[in-house]
């Protein structure tokens, strides 16, 4: 299912590498994972999330926090797919890998190929996740074959919907996950003065039928270092300015809303 990144034939493994029908050839880290990112599309020497976010995310989301996130992403996928006995999913920007641990509870049997442009969050996927596959690889060239996915995740991730269209299956599905309007308001009224809702997404993409959208809202409650973990996964770690972490810090907890909006997309 990975293809190569320079002539985009299909990948076969080899012993501890892969390798295309034109003798290019990638080895298998030994975590299991393999590098698909080409080095001319990387645009810094190490893309994506750094080990220290990577981290961060997996001590926050493991602790549950995100546990209604995560149980009605597989209630949605039992029910697309209740007269399957197999499925082949793509997670597109999978991170450290969290979301496709959670897949053991699906009712149907699946395979997961999961990529993300952050080397340091795809090793500890496969370092965790042994069973699945993961690669280092772009959302904007993803390292799949093309006509092969029953289903692809998008959570939080950049939206390419060229790409996603190309890797589905005629009629596969599509969850796309973006953040609610309320999600993390009480993080925000700590850092900032002036609090806004986030945008609604629109829901048109090329090459797809729009099925509908789940909202799922919750409280939560934070404390001191769960905290920073919490901020280091959004994009407000980029954009506050620094002595934010102190702030959260001295704050020593607060209640914030958590809101995830589930996109479901068939394509055409
Ligand atoms: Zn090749």
């Amino acid at each position: 299912m990975f293809i190569c990144p320079i002539c985009k034939a299909k990948l076969n493994i080899q012993g501890k590498s892969y390798a295309c029908e034109n003798n290019h050839s990638f080895d298998v880290a030994k975590q299991g994972y393999v590098n698909l990112l080409p080095v001319n599309k990387k645009h810094s020497d190490n893309p994506g999330d750094s080990k220290d976010m990577v981290l961060s995310r997996r001590a926050f989301l493991e602790s549950g926090y995100y546990d209604c996130f995560t149980d009605k992403l597989c209630e949605i996928i039992n029910s697309l797919f209740k007269d399957r006995d197999k499925i082949t999913v793509a997670d597109c920007g999978c991170g450290e890998g969290y979301y496709d641990g959670k897949l053991e509870s699906l009712n149907c049997d699946f395979e997961v190929f999961g990529f993300d442009i952050s080397k340091e969050a795809v090793r500890y996927a496969a370092g965790k996740y042994k069973k699945y596959n993961y690669a280092v690889g772009s959302c904007f060239d993803m390292p799949l074959s093309g006509n092969s996915f029953d289903l692809a995740l998008n959570i939080f991730a950049p939206m390419v919907e060229s790409e996603t269209a190309r890797v589905l299956k005629k009629g596969g599905y599509m969850i796309y996950a973006v953040p609610g309007k309320s999600h993390l308001m009480g993080l925000k009224k700590v850092l900032y003065e002036n609090t806004y809702e986030n945008e609604e997404k629109h829901t048109e993409y090329d090459g797809f039928e729009f099925v509908g959208r789940h909202s799922v809202k919750s409280e939560i409650t934070v404390n001191g270092e769960m905290g920073v973990n919490l901020f280091k996964m959004t994009p407000y770690y980029f954009k506050t300015e620094l002595g934010a972490e102190e702030k959260i810090i001295k704050n020593s907890g607060f209640t914030t809303e958590i809101h995830f909006d589930f996109l479901i997309y068939r394509k055409k």
